[in-house]
């Protein structure tokens, strides 16, 4: 239905005010188009996995290293080489593009330990940024921010974009239905509309149909990334890719009272804490290293990358020297929707925690594991068996090397683990002038995406390249888009 009198109007509508709809937003403007943002959460909480993100993007050092590195991070998981192309040629401009509007980009400190596959060709072009003078705590997010707030560009807040309007005959995308409140209102977008809404990683419907191995996963993001641009995007018949692909799973708590996660320090793989920690699946057995540095959720297996294994329910079972030694979690407000938006102030000493039931205790094994659903024997067993094999230096199951250290004697404790990420990788289907495609070709006409709706990520992921693209993609679409005629 297109509407009769339209609410709003723009040049561009971007939907979505995370890093992908700031880069696309500010170049739509800069090029001289008005710009209309439209964003889901109340102002404060916009910004999305941006906002909360570690702050690093990538700007590669060589668009021809990059592309060998994107192919082979990609592996089996073929994309198209004009989309290889696009993106290794765009990701070297994001400090120029940032520093040419007054931003300061810096490179992290720790390189080149950020390379996350090292061994692939193409890997020394790696080289990641953030934006001032320290890392994390939402700096980079804030100069993105402040680009939109230098700019007569509208950002309607609370607005989420509902349904796009689509000329039944031509097929174009005129605008769309957004939402304020109960009521609707229509946002025309007189050149084009760039989907830059993020992923699905607060929708527990597409993680059960679309990632697999993942009964349920829970975001340490933004939660009004509800997947609203997959679905839009395919009510207008577009195609879809990658879905199955994702920043994750690690493990980590989530508890009914919050929508994202509390990641638990123990299972970070810097730090080494005094006590014994194990992690258990619903057989009361261990299955995995719990100190492994995954890459984003990626083990090694048989030569390849896997997802890492979650049984759910895992439980994290842990002795009172464990316990005792200082807070489970780590509320820095570097990163994560937690820290930093939610900022629950963990208790120090865990009894908060431990009187909300979030910690279960008791003073054996065979008392905590039917209070954890686990079966006693079985509980007991593994925690013999880690224990012989912490004292004797070696872990012959999963040869885990930090935090080798036996489970004390009782009171011990518990806290139910479930899968987490940082984002999905999936969404629409995008070409190379960051268009949506439908499927078996052809793109639909005045619509763009850019960000982690639709990443080209398709199987390896390395850390920094999703803001990295988000910049680039979010570039590349506006550059088209302010290109569009507009329609009558
Ligand atoms: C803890 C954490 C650390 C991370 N660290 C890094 C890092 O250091 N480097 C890196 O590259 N990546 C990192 N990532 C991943 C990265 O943050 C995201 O992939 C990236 O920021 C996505 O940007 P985006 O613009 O596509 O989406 P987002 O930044 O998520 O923005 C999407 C926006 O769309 C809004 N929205 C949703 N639905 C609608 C709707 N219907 N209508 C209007 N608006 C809507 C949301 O509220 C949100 O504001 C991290 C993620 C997390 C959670």
């Amino acid at each position: 239905m297109i509407p009769k009198n339209w609410d709003m109007t723009a040049d561009v509508v971007v939907v979505g005010y995370g890093a992908a709809g700031v880069a696309a937003a500010v170049t739509a403007h800069e090029l001289g188009a008005d710009v209309i943002i439209l964003e889901k959460a109340p102002e404060g909480q916009e910004g999305g996995n941006t906002r909360v993100a570690a702050q690093g993007y990538l700007n590669t050092s060589s668009a021809e290293k990059a592309a060998a590195y994107l192919k082979a991070l990609c592996g089996p998981f073929t994309v198209p080489d004009e989309m290889v192309r696009a993106w290794s040629e765009e990701m070297c401009l994001n400090n120029d593009w940032l520093a040419g509007l007054g931003g300061d980009p810096q490179e992290h400190q720790h390189q080149p330990a950020g390379i996350e596959f090292p061994d692939l060709p193409g890997a020394d072009c790696v080289h990641k940024f953030h934006d001032g003078p320290t890392y994390g705590f939402s700096n980079t997010w804030h100069r993105f921010e402040s680009l939109v707030r230098e700019r007569p560009i509208r950002v309607c807040y609370e607005t989420p974009g509902r349904e796009l309007i689509q000329d039944g005959a031509s097929g174009e995308i005129l605008g769309l239905r957004a939402g304020q409140g109960d009521a609707s209102v229509f946002v025309k977008a007189r050149k084009a509309v760039v989907l830059t809404c993020g992923g699905f990683e607060n929708n527990q419907e597409m993680i059960r149909n679309y990632l697999s191995g993942v009964p349920y996963c829970y975001t340490s993001g933004s939660p009004y990334n509800e997947g609203d641009g997959i679905s839009m995007a395919l009510a207008v018949g577009a195609d879809l890719w990658h879905m199955n692909n994702f920043a994750g799973p690690s493990m980590a708590l989530k508890v009914p009272q919050f929508t994202t996660t509390f990641s638990m320090q123990a299972l970070h793989f810097t730090k080494t804490m005094p006590g014994g920690m194990i992690v258990v699946g619903p057989d009361g057995k261990r299955f995995t290293d719990e100190k492994f540095k995954t890459r984003h959720g990626k083990v090694p297996s048989n030569g390849t990358w896997q997802a890492l294994v979650t049984p759910c329910p895992m439980h994290m079972v842990f002795d009172q020297t464990l316990m005792a030694s200082g807070p489970l979690y780590d509320k820095t407000p570097s990163h994560g929707w937690t820290q930093i938006i939610e900022r629950y102030d963990w208790s120090e000493d865990n009894s908060a925690e431990l009187k909300q039931g979030w910690i279960k205790t008791a003073d054996t094994l065979a008392e905590l594991a039917p209070a954890i659903g686990l079966d006693a024997d079985s509980l007991n067993e593994t925690v013999a068996r880690w224990n012989a094999h912490a004292t004797a230096g070696l872990d012959e199951d999963f040869q885990r090397t930090l935090m080798l250290t036996p489970l004390d004697r009782g009171p011990y404790y518990a806290v139910e683990l479930s899968p987490s990420m940082l984002n999905t990788q999936g969404g629409p289907r995008r070409i190379e002038k960051a268009q949506v495609l439908r499927p078996g070709g052809g793109a639909i006409p005045r619509l763009y995406s850019a960000g982690e709706l639709g990443s080209i990520y398709s199987y390896l992921y390395q850390g920094t390249g999703n803001i990295g693209e988000c910049l680039a993609f979010g570039r590349i679409a506006a550059r088209n888009a302010v290109e569009e005629t507009p329609w009558s």
